[in-house]
């Protein structure tokens, strides 16, 4: 199967911090929630999206007693500082009616501060490049998607690297048409 393509691209919005953001959900129509979010993603005060990947299905990673997800990741261009940020990732999954239950258990939304900038944070509120960026095909794909390829991941590498190290995602990983085309 072919990932190359592309939903949406423009330049980032000037004067921000790029960020990227992943979102997941597999619960109460995953597509919808997933797009409507790229939404809401575009109307963070301070902030611009500039990119949406397309929309894939994966398989859960914690219990396979639960639907596959929908995710898809977003750039953004922002002015707010990170933490700032994460709060309005917060508010929108709030919005979606994120019930915080079992660890990867489903979920109606899930966001996720993948990187900001090149800005390292470690704290018990936010870690930044997000601890699992690295190791899921279903945040690196979609990232490809829309990020340069030689972006460079702190601590972790080039992009492009890691998406050829990430293991063949195979039937775990697939493009869902072209989401909301
Ligand atoms: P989760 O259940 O995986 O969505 O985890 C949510 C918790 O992770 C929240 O309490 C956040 O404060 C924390 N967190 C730490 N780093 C991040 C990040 N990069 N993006 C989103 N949430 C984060």
């Amino acid at each position: 199967m072919s990932f190359s393509g592309e939903r949406k691209r423009s330049s980032p919005c000037s004067g921000g911090v790029v960020a990227y953001v992943g979102l997941g959900s597999n619960l109460n129509g995953p597509v919808d929630q997933v797009t409507c979010a790229l939404d809401e993603l575009g109307e963070i005060p301070d902030s611009c999206c500039f990119a949406c990947s397309r929309l894939y299905s994966s398989k859960p990673m914690g219990s396979l007693d639960q639907p596959d997800y929908v995710n898809a990741v977003a750039g953004l261009s922002t002015r707010l500082e990170a933490y700032a940020l994460l709060e309005h990732l917060q508010r929108i999954e709030a919005v979606h009616g994120r019930i915080r239950q079992e660890h990867w258990g489903p979920r109606t939304l899930d966001l996720d501060l993948l990187l900001y900038g090149e800005q390292v944070i470690d704290t018990a509120t936010l870690k930044v490049p997000h601890p699992g960026l690295h190791l899921r095909a279903f945040v690196l794909y979609p990232l490809r998607e829309i990020a340069p390829a030689a972006l460079h991941v702190p601590g972790r590498g080039i992009l492009n690297r890691l998406v050829e190290q990430c293991p063949e995602p195979g039937p775990a990983l697939s493009l869902l048409g072209n989401g909301r085309g």
